[in-house]
C-alpha cells in the first residue's frame, strides 16, 4: 500500500477506498490518444483490473500524443504496447488485450466483466456502439471526444441523458472512419485526465459526477463550461 500513500491520505480515499481501487474492474475502449492518458491515469490509482480493446497497431504519428506507446513499439498492436507499459509501470496490475472491433453483438457480454467502460475511441460509430450497449446494463460509461483545441466529457447510465439523446443527428450516420484531422497532446490529455477523474468519483460513490451534464472544454480560451442534458423522448437509442 506505500505506493499508494498520497491516495490514502485524501480523507475520501483512505485505505477501504484504495482497497476498492485496488479490486476495481476497468475497461478502456481504444488505446490511442485519449485512452493513453486515461491508462496511465488507472495504473496510478492502482486500478487492480484494466481491459484495453483496440485494433490497431502503434504508428509514427500517434506519437505527438499517445504517450504509452513508443518508438520501441511502432508497428505492435496497440493493446500489447499498452499492455507492456502498464507492466513497467505497475506489475500488479493484471491487464486483459482484447484486439477486436465492437459492434452491437459484442459489446454487452463484454461489458459485464466490468464496473466501469471508458469511451477513448476516436469516431462516433464506436462511441454509439458503447452508448447503446451501456443502457442495457448496471454499468456507467464515461464519455470523452476531442477536436482540435476543444473536447467533452459526460457520464452516461441506463437512467441518464444517454449520446443519443444530445447528438440525434450523428446517430446511424455512419461516421466509423475517422476524420484525420490536428491534435495536440495537451488537449487530449486534459480532456482524458477529466474522464479518469469520473471513474475514480464512480468507483469511490462520489458525488459531482457529469449524469446528465456535458462539460465542454476550450483549450483555446481556456474556458470549461457545463450543459445540463435531458433524456430525449424522441432519443434514436434510448426512447425505443
Ligand atoms: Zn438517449
Amino acid at each position: 500500500m506505500g505506493r499508494y500513500d498520497r491516495n490514502i491520505l485524501l480523507k475520501s480515499v483512505g485505505e477501504s477506498g484504495q482497497r476498492k481501487l485496488n479490486s476495481s474492474r476497468i475497461l478502456v475502449c481504444g488505446a490511442g490518444g485519449l485512452g493513453s492518458t486515461v491508462i496511465a491515469n488507472l495504473a496510478s490509482l492502482g486500478v487492480g483490473h484494466i481491459g484495453i480493446v483496440d485494433n490497431d497497431k502503434v504508428e509514427l504519428s500517434n506519437l505527438n500524443r499517445q504517450f504509452i506507446h513508443k518508438v520501441t513499439t511502432l508497428g505492435m498492436d496497440k493493446v500489447e504496447s499498452a499492455k507492456e507499459w502498464i507492466k513497467l509501470y505497475n506489475p500488479d496490475i493484471e491487464v486483459m488485450p482484447y484486439k477486436i472491433r465492437l459492434d452491437k453483438n459484442n459489446t454487452v457480454e463484454l461489458f459485464a466483466n466490468y464496473d466501469v467502460i471508458i469511451d477513448c475511441f476516436d469516431n462516433y460509430y464506436s462511441k454509439f456502439v458503447l452508448s447503446d450497449a451501456i443502457i442495457k446494463t448496471d454499468k456507467t460509461l464515461v464519455h470523452g471526444g476531442v477536436e482540435e483545441f476543444s473536447g467533452q466529457v459526460c457520464t452516461i447510465d441506463k437512467n441518464s441523458a444517454c449520446l443519443a439523446c444530445f447528438i440525434p443527428e450523428l446517430y446511424n450516420c455512419s461516421c466509423d472512419i475517422v476524420q484525420r484531422h490536428g491534435i495536440i497532446s495537451p488537449v487530449v490529455s486534459t480532456v482524458a485526465s477529466i474522464q479518469a477523474m469520473e471513474a475514480f468519483k464512480v468507483i469511490l460513490n462520489m458525488d459531482g459526477v457529469l449524469r446528465n451534464t456535458l462539460l465542454i472544454y476550450d483549450g483555446v480560451r481556456q474556458d470549461f463550461r457545463k450543459i445540463h442534458l435531458e433524456k430525449n423522448k424522441k432519443c434514436p437509442s434510448c426512447a425505443k
